[in-house]
């Protein structure tokens, strides 16, 4: 099979590990057996891509064109878990930009908590409610549009690795729009939690799935340096802080090929342990989602308010 080469070790040896995806669909998912990185076997072209996400992706992967009121919520609310774990440990009022902003929640979170925060995001359609309803700073753009000019403290990027074709690219464009030192937080879904069963974990839209030592072999190879991981390996998504540190080095972890390997092997049959962890997790998720759809509505409604009386100034308020 050719393949193209692994985008974190640049190794091109592949075995496959998964045929279906999540919902029984034909995918064939691979792992490197040099680094241990799995992604789809057969990456999708940018051209390919662009069609996915340009059309039908927004219904494919939420069902909805427009963002209903649970998801604002959601997005509410796990903005500000970001916000309180990574705003301590972020020089105050400093410039944040949140690349996939998504429905832009987390931008506005940050800024009113101080920072000067702006998010991007290349769909868009879902951005369009933060703009014009919160009045968040945030446009729709390309990564790489954004000149590498050093000019932010603090990068984002909440869900959006793993739908990368190149995430090294994505990380050392990251890399040069922050200032020496700066802050990088990344956070996506954790392959090696035992929160799912082998033929449940792989997912069309997922082109890359990293493991803990993954993700820090390529955000080190892309010059940031580990600060904190927040979460711990039961955690359904990875979480973790990264420092600008200028210096790229490719260090292997020799053992994480066996150990990714041996660890979905696993997953298949989980211990005793992982599915009472599974199932009180879901059944708080159901319990969330119970609340949700009895607040949702008033909790948007209030947010709109509360976030249009903060209009800024050069935005002109309604014609008397
Ligand atoms: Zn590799």
């Amino acid at each position: 099979m050719s393949v193209s080469p692994c985008d974190l070790c640049g190794h091109d040896k592949f075995e496959i590990i998964g045929r279906t995806d999540r919902h029984g669909a034909p995918l064939d998912t691979a792992v490197c057996t040099h680094c241990g990185l799995v992604r789809h076997a057969a990456v999708p072209t940018e051209a390919e891509l662009n069609r996915f996400y340009s059309t039908t992706y927004r219904e494919d992967y939420n069902g909805e064109k427009v963002p209903g009121a649970r998801r604002i919520m959601r997005a509410w609310n796990n903005g500000q878990r970001i916000c309180g774990q990574v705003g301590p440990l972020l020089e105050p009022g400093c410039r944040v930009l949140e690349v996939g902003a998504g429905i832009g929640c987390t931008v506005k979170v940050f800024e009113r908590q101080g920072f000067r925060a702006e998010g991007i995001d290349p769909g868009g359609e879902f951005l369009k409610f933060s703009r014009d309803q919160l009045n968040a700073s945030v446009q729709i753009t390309d990564l790489y549009q954004l000149p590498e000019d050093q000019s932010f403290e603090a990068v984002l990027l909440v869900h959006v690795i793993e739908h990368l074709r190149s995430p090294r690219q994505a990380l050392e464009h990251i890399a040069g729009l922050l200032k020496p030192g700066g802050m990088f937080y990344v956070e996506c879904p954790n392959l090696q939690a035992p929160f799912a069963r082998r033929k449940r974990l792989f997912h069309s839209a997922h082109i890359h799935n990293f493991v803990p030592s993954t993700l820090q072999m390529l955000a080190e190879s892309c010059g940031f340096k580990l600060r904190k991981r927040f979460g711990d390996d039961q955690d359904p998504n990875l979480q973790m802080l990264f420092q600008h540190s200028g210096s790229c080095e490719l260090q292997i972890d020799e053992d994480n090929y066996r150990r990714t390997v041996e660890q979905l092997g696993r997953s298949d049959f989980l211990p005793y342990h992982a599915r009472v962890r599974y199932v009180t997790d879901r059944m708080r998720k159901l319990a969330t989602y119970a609340d949700e759809h009895l607040r949702a509505r008033r909790f948007v409604s209030d947010l709109i308010n509360r976030c249009g009386d903060e209009a800024p100034p050069q935005v002109s308020g309604k014609a008397a």
